[in-house]
C-alpha cells in the first residue's frame, strides 16, 4: 500500500435535497460521481436552478480524470452541462442517462465535443488508479447503476439511487449478487441513498401502480389525460399497455415527453405498440373514449403543457367535463401550491382529476425503505458507511440502521455534510476539514416546455445586471389593468432616450392583453408569462439578462 490517501468528498446532496454530487480523489487523481442540481425553493424567487459550487473542482482541474454517472435524474446530471462549459473530461453513463445529459447539452454552446463513454451493468472501466464496475440497481428511471469504485485503498460502493423492486416492470433485476459478492470480499465504505430513510417496511414495486391505472383506463368514458415524469419510462409504458388494451389513441404532450419517450424508444428501452400514437393536433378530432393523453408537467411548472391546458391555453389538448386527469406522480415540498392550481383549474373545467395518496396507488416511490437499506447495509457488511442524498434527518436516521452492523466489521459512521471531507489511508478514516461548496443559480425562461437559451448565472454576474421589476396594478373589481404597467429597475442602466422604458411597458401590456380570462385570474401564471416576453425583450435589446420580478397589485 502506499502513503497516499483516500479522500470522499461529498460536494452536494447531503444536508440539502438534490444537487447530488461526490469527489473521490486518491493522490493526483479525481473521479466525480453523479453532478445534479437542485430545483429552488420560493425563497429563490425568479432563479430556475441551482447548480452546485464548482470552485474546489476548478482549482483541481488538471486532477479530475472523468465524470460517472449512475442514472438520469436531473439531481444526478443535471449540472453536467454546466460542469463541461468549465471543466472537459470524459462522462461515463449508460445509454439512456447519456442520451438525457446529451438533450440538456443542445440549450448549451459547449466549445468541444463532449466526450461520452457508454457503459453496461457489469462493466468495469479503468479510471486512472480506480476501478469502476457498473451494477444494475432498481429505481424509478430505468438504466440506473451503482458503482463498485475499486481503489488502492479498497473497495468503494456508491448505491446511486435505488429501490429493491423484486418485480420490475422491465424484468431487469436487481443485481444484488454482485453487490454481495463485494460484501463478501470485503468492502471499505459504503455511500448509500437515504432519500426515504424515515419510511417503515418495504417501497412497493412499480407493477403495483396498474390497478389503480387499470381501474382507471377501464371506467373512464372520456378522454384520459395522464401526467408522470417524463424520465418515468416504467410508467410510461404502462399507460401506453393500458391504452392499447382499453382501445385507445395516445397523444405525447410536452417537449419533454416527447423527447424523452424517442430516446427511450431509440434505445429499445420503451416499447410503442403500432399505430398508437396519435399528433397533438389529431387529439382532439378522435371520440374522447377513443383518446389517452401522455403530458408533462406534473409539478404544476407554469409554463408546462399541463398548466396550460389546465386554463385552457394549450395550441392543441382541451380537457372538458367528464375527463379524468390523473397525477401519476408525488407532490414535491414546495410544489404544492402550484400544482393544486392545476387541479382546480381541472376541476373547474368539470374533469375528475386523480392525485395524492391513494391505495391502490397511483404513484411508488422510486427509493427504497428502511428495510432495503438495511438489505442493502447486510450484504455490503462495510467497514465504513456514509449515508449520502438526503436532510440531515434522514441521514442520520439511515446512520443508526447500520448500528447492529458493529457486530459485523462495521467500524465507524459518518454522517457528514456537504463539503466535508472523508479521509481513509492505512491507519484507518477520519473527518478532515472542508473544502469550498456553495450553490449557484441559474436563470433561464422555463425548465421545462419553453424554447430558450439556457443561460448560467452566478450570484456575481446577477449583481452585474441588476434586477427588472414589471409593476402591474389590476382593479379588483372588474380584473382590468388600470395604467399602462410600470418598469422599475435597479442596478439595470438603460439608454436616456426612454424608448426602452416605453417598449418594455408595451411589451407587458401585449402579454397581458394576448391572454384569455382564465389565465389573468390566475398570477401565478400571469407572472411566469410578463417575466418570459419581457426577458426576451430585454435580452434582444441589451443583451443582458437582469433578474426580472413581476408584482402584480390589486386596486
Ligand atoms: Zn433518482
Ligand atoms: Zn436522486
Amino acid at each position: 500500500m502506499t502513503d497516499h490517501k483516500l479522500q470522499v468528498i461529498p460536494l452536494g446532496g447531503l444536508g440539502e435535497f438534490g444537487m447530488n454530487m461526490t469527489a473521490i480523489r486518491y493522490g493526483d487523481d479525481i473521479v466525480i460521481v453523479d453532478c445534479g442540481m437542485m430545483f429552488p425553493d420560493a425563497e429563490l424567487l425568479g432563479v430556475d436552478l441551482v447548480m452546485p459550487d464548482l470552485t474546489y473542482l476548478k482549482e483541481h482541474q488538471q486532477h479530475i480524470r472523468a465524470v460517472v454517472l449512475t442514472h438520469g435524474h436531473e439531481d444526478h446530471i443535471g449540472a453536467v452541462p454546466y460542469f463541461l462549459t468549465e471543466i472537459d473530461v470524459p462522462v461515463y453513463g449508460t445509454a439512456f442517462t447519456l442520451a438525457l445529459v446529451d438533450r440538456r447539452l443542445e440549450e448549451y454552446d459547449l466549445e468541444q465535443e463532449p466526450r461520452f463513454i457508454k457503459v453496461k451493468p457489469k462493466q468495469i472501466v479503468d479510471i486512472g488508479p480506480f476501478k469502476i464496475e457498473f451494477i444494475h440497481v432498481t429505481h424509478s428511471i430505468v438504466s440506473a447503476v451503482a458503482l463498485a469504485i475499486t481503489t488502492p485503498v479498497g473497495v468503494i460502493i456508491h448505491t446511486g439511487d435505488f429501490k429493491v423492486d423484486p418485480t420490475p416492470t422491465d424484468n431487469e433485476l436487481f443485481d444484488l449478487h454482485t453487490l454481495a459478492d463485494y460484501g463478501k470480499r470485503g468492502v471499505l465504505l459504503l455511500l448509500s441513498d437515504s432519500t426515504n430513510a424515515d419510511r417503515p417496511g418495504y417501497t412497493e414495486s412499480e407493477r403495483a401502480v396498474r390497478p389503480r391505472m387499470e381501474e382507471i383506463f377501464n371506467r373512464a368514458e372520456k378522454r384520459v389525460v395522464v401526467s408522470c415524469f417524463s424520465s418515468s419510462i416504467h410508467r410510461i409504458q404502462l399507460v401506453l399497455d393500458l391504452a392499447q388494451e382499453y382501445n385507445r389513441r395516445v397523444a405525447v404532450i410536452g417537449r419533454s415527453m416527447v423527447s424523452v419517450t424517442e430516446i427511450a424508444h431509440s434505445l429499445g428501452l420503451l416499447q410503442i405498440p403500432d399505430n398508437i400514437l396519435l399528433r397533438p393536433q389529431d387529439a382532439m378530432a378522435l371520440s374522447p373514449e377513443k383518446v389517452a393523453i401522455l403530458i408533462s408537467g406534473t409539478q404544476g411548472e407554469p409554463m408546462s403543457a399541463l398548466s396550460r391546458v389546465a386554463v385552457d391555453n394549450h395550441k392543441h389538448i382541451s380537457v372538458d367535463a367528464g375527463d379524468t386527469v390523473v397525477l401519476s406522480s408525488r407532490i414535491i415540498p414546495g410544489n404544492e401550491k402550484a400544482i393544486y392550481r392545476v387541479i382546480d383549474h381541472m376541476s373547474k373545467r368539470g374533469a375528475d382529476v386523480m392525485y395524492g395518496s391513494m391505495n391502490p396507488p397511483l404513484h411508488v416511490s422510486g427509493h427504497g425503505s428502511i428495510e432495503e437499506m438495511k438489505l442493502v447495509l447486510n450484504l455490503v457488511r462495510p467497514r465504513y458507511f456514509m449515508p449520502i442524498h438526503g436532510e440531515f434527518r434522514q441521514l442520520s436516521k439511515h446512520a443508526r440502521l447500520a448500528d447492529h452492523l458493529r457486530f459485523a466489521g462495521l467500524e465507524e459512521t459518518f454522517v457528514m455534510e456537504t463539503g466535508e471531507v472523508l479521509e481513509i489511508d492505512h491507519h484507518g478514516a477520519r473527518k478532515a476539514g472542508k473544502v469550498t461548496v456553495g450553490r449557484v443559480c441559474i436563470d433561464s425562461g422555463s425548465i421545462d416546455d419553453v424554447v430558450q437559451e439556457m443561460v448560467i448565472r452566478d450570484r456575481r454576474h446577477l449583481s452585474e445586471d441588476g434586477i427588472v421589476l414589471p409593476i402591474i396594478a389590476i382593479n379588483r373589481h372588474t380584473g382590468r389593468m388600470e395604467n399602462p404597467p410600470e418598469i422599475v429597475s435597479r442596478g439595470f442602466n438603460v439608454a436616456e432616450d426612454g424608448k426602452f422604458v416605453e417598449n418594455a411597458r408595451l411589451v407587458v401590456a401585449r402579454t397581458l392583453e394576448g391572454s384569455n380570462q382564465e389565465e389573468k385570474t390566475d398570477w401565478g401564471v400571469m407572472k411566469e408569462k410578463v417575466r418570459a416576453d419581457l426577458k426576451r425583450y430585454i435580452v434582444k435589446e441589451t443583451q443582458r439578462r437582469p433578474l426580472i420580478m413581476p408584482v402584480i397589485m390589486e386596486v
